[in-house]
Parts: structure tokens; sequence; C-alpha cells
């Protein structure tokens, strides 16, 4: 479905014109693979032709964020670094006695990566099946570049009723994730902004926006504890698979609130 969208845009850039609704700003898709063994991850960047906000999606089974970035991106420019690996939520590789499964979102230290590899494999990961997805790793921090981009907005999508801005605070396993929350009961629990600066906690908070501050002590392989870790501010907009119009309002409300507070103040990475 995704190749299809982008076949779709890159024909609309045949006929160059002013965006606005009817003409979209267009964009290039560049992308190489990652050769794990049985199975090519696509690392994809769809570059618009203005500058503007940078998106990265991580799970391939999550498209809403990546439509509701296409969205913004047509209208104001910017872009989107995705991952394609066959629309599943992990990735899964090698051979029947060597086959191994991961979730992306957890390979961003070693200890995490070996966790999610446990997790979800039934062989035990040795050091070199670790540094092959570590590799994956850095090879999407490299994409994407934060330290460039002075932070990270990362898309999600989840499903009805299973995860949800309560979990925060009713999950035994989340509950320790979370310094501060934010519920704002008009909203759809299951939409809402997960950020490491308390100054964007207490912006969306101001704006009524269902929002979770992570707290220092979340120790997982996740990209929002890199970026934390890292001195790199990190917001996630995560919404219910198909709520597209909530998902583009969320990201304009993060586009706004990025001009108003002046992000790259808060960017205390690597130069
Ligand atoms: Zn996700």
């Amino acid at each position: 479905m995704l190749r299809l969208i982008t076949a779709v845009f890159i024909a609309a850039g045949l006929f160059p014109a002013a965006h606005s609704k009817n003409n979209p700003l267009t964009y290039q898709a560049a992308s190489f693979s990652y050769y794990f063994p049985q199975k090519n991850v696509e690392v994809v960047k769809s570059a618009y032709e203005e500058p503007g906000l940078s998106f990265l999606v991580l799970h391939d089974d999550e498209n809403t964020g990546v439509e509701a970035a296409h969205d913004f991106c047509k209208a104001g420019g910017g872009s989107i670094v995705e991952l394609q690996y066959g629309e599943e939520r992990n990735i899964t590789f090698g051979y029947r006695k060597t086959k191994f499964s991961f979730d992306p979102n957890q390979m961003f230290n070693n200890a995490g990566t070996y966790k999610t590899l446990r997790k979800y494999s039934v062989n035990r990961p040795v050091a070199e099946t670790i540094s092959l997805v570590r590799a994956l790793a850095f090879e999407v921090l490299n994409t994407y570049n934060p330290d460039s981009l002075g932070y990270f907005i990362t898309l999600h999508n989840n499903t009805e009723g299973r995860f949800s801005i309560a979990s925060y605070q009713h999950d035994p396993l989340l509950k320790g994730v979370a310094d501060s929350v934010y519920i704002n009961q008009e909203m759809d629990e299951d939409d809402l902004i997960l950020v490491t600066e308390p100054v964007f906690f207490s912006y969306l908070k101001a704006r009524s926006i269902n929002t979770v501050l992570q707290s220092e002590n979340a120790k997982d392989g996740s990209l929002s504890v890199y970026a934390q870790t890292n001195r790199i501010p990190y917001v996630n907009i995560e919404v219910q698979d198909g709520h597209l119009q909530e998902h583009l309002r969320l990201i304009q409300v993060v586009d706004t609130m990025f001009k108003d507070i002046g992000h790259r103040q808060l960017y205390a990475g690597r130069p």
C-alpha cells in the first residue's frame, strides 16, 4: 500500500505547480536495503521539495502515521523516513534453526536488542545476531539524522482498546515510564503524544492534548530512551489506527509548538 502511495505522488511530480490542495508539493523517494539473512529491510526517505518537519516511522504495519505525514508535508514540506519489511510489527529474519524476530523500536541499545530478540525468538541470540540488529539501528539513525535536526518526531499507531494513555497510569509495566500524565477526557484515550521535555508537556497540557512525559528512569531499548539519554528532544505522536485527521491535527500542534518554543535551544546532544 505504501509503495502505491509513493508511485502516486511521484506521478504528481510530473506536473509541478505552486502548492495548494489541488497542487500539492511533491517529493523524491530514496531507499536502501539492509540485508538480514532471508529478510531485506528497506529504509525509505521521502524528501519533499520544500523543507519542513522530519518524521520517523519504525513499525511497517502502522500506516495511518505515514499517510498523515504525507498529508502534512504535501502542504508545507518536510520529509519522512520509514522502514518497510512486509507490513508487520516485528522484523523476522534467518532460517528455520536460526530464525529471529525483534521489535524495531527496541533496537537502540545492546541490552534492549538482546531483550527483544529473546522475547520474540525461539532461539537464543548470540553476539553476531545482536550486532546485525544494532547495525540496522545505526543505519536508521544515520538516515534520519536527529543530531542535525535537533529532534525526533516519531509516528505510531495503536489498536482500539489495547493500549492507551490510561496504560501509563494502570499498566504495571508502563507505570514507572511516565513522570507526568495529562488526560483530556474529551479526547479518544488511544490518541496521545509522548515527550521527553517538560516544556513540551506543559505546552501540550495547556492545549488539552493527552500527553505523557517520559521518566528519566525509563530504561529499555526504545528510541524514546535513546533520545532522552542523548539529550535529543523527542516527540512520539501516537493515534489509533485509522484516526487520520486526528494524527494530522496533532502533527500540526507539534509543528506550532516547535515554532513557539524554539526546539533548537532544547537540543543538548552531540554537536
Ligand atoms: Zn509503532
